[in-house]
């Protein structure tokens, strides 16, 4: 069984300039923590994504918004809106991003990696079909979700995110799909202010779990995992993909959650034990947020090791 790790140097390339809490020192940290953990390092398989092609991303965005982000760059960037900015390398860092989780998508059914990370940047789960919105310029986990149903002809793919703060455009951009079940728990009220536990999506599809900053760890835990249990009641994935954002950490400061690592590794586990009994362990994982780069990188391993094989 070979998990991966996927990434593509032009991540780097989208400069959110000075002070940004979302830049590419986020990326860097995760090369950094692996430098100690070589025998990590030495397990995955490495791989190094495409560009998601503009035809691809009309899967789930509008075709004037993805010309209007291509032509933004080439003419040097500006601000998307008002968290948002795009730079020169915004476009090639944007369709890098996406691209490496349709990578993941297509190895994790043709068996080249039923598991993988994608550590990837800008992150995606707030954009929506025709804006960038709160850092995202692409809805990466979406558009992997819809290319999965698309390409790889799966009748039933599950998302979870688990991202301190609602994956408000993953919701848009699924929720018309009944062959795609939407979790999210995030940090209620909070940014963007959407993901009331009310908001079921038109089918019924979205299972958002809204939870108060600072309470014990496991409780967060236990509500998202019950909210899984709920989306996959008589209803078996044929892939998981998560929204792996590490602002649900203890200390982040965009958000109030008090996950530690032991959480980290309890979620990426029970989610693996699930897709094994789902799906041949088909499991994709995608970076969102997470602030405090260190803490960032070190959840990124944990999650990869926990995505290995447990022997
Ligand atoms: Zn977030």
């Amino acid at each position: 069984m070979t998990v991966a790790f996927i990434s593509h140097s032009d991540c780097g390339r989208h400069d959110t300039g000075w002070g940004a809490p979302e830049h590419v020192g986020r990326l860097r940290a995760i090369t950094r923590a692996f430098r100690e953990r070589p025998e990590l390092f030495m397990r995955l398989l490495h791989h190094e994504g495409r560009h998601a092609e503009p035809e691809e991303l009309a899967l789930v965005h509008d075709p004037g918004y993805i010309a209007r982000i291509q032509e933004i760059s080439r003419s040097g960037g500006g601000r998307l809106d008002p968290d948002t900015v795009a730079s020169e390398g915004s476009w090639l860092a944007a369709t890098a991003a996406a691209g490496c989780v349709l990578d993941a998508v297509d190895m994790s059914f043709d068996g080249r990696a039923v598991r993988s990370f994608s550590a990837v940047r800008p992150p995606g789960h707030h954009a929506i079909r025709d804006s960038a919105m709160g850092f995202c310029l692409f809805g990466n986990v979406a558009l992997a979700a819809h290319y999965a149903r698309r390409t790889h002809r799966a009748d039933r793919v599950l998302i979870v995110d688990w991202d301190v703060h609602h994956g408000n455009g993953t919701q848009a951009l699924v929720e018309n799909d009944p062959g795609i079940h939407f979790v999210s728990m995030h940090q209620w009220p909070w940014y963007p202010g959407t993901g009331a536990a009310e908001d079921r999506g038109p089918h019924g599809t979205v299972w958002n779990v809204p939870m108060p900053a600072g309470l014990p760890a496991e409780q967060y835990v236990s509500a998202f995992l019950g909210a899984v249990d709920a989306a996959t009641k008589d209803w078996t994935p044929d892939l998981v993909v998560v929204s792996a954002g590490y602002d649900s950490l203890a200390g982040d400061p965009l958000g109030g959650f008090t996950l530690e690592m032991e959480d980290v590794d309890r979620l990426t586990h029970e989610m693996v034990s699930r897709a094994e009994s789902w799906c041949r362990g088909r499991l994709v994982a995608a970076l969102e947020g997470g602030y405090v780069p260190e803490r960032l990188a070190e959840a990124c391993i944990v999650t990869m090791k926990a995505l290995g094989p447990s022997d």
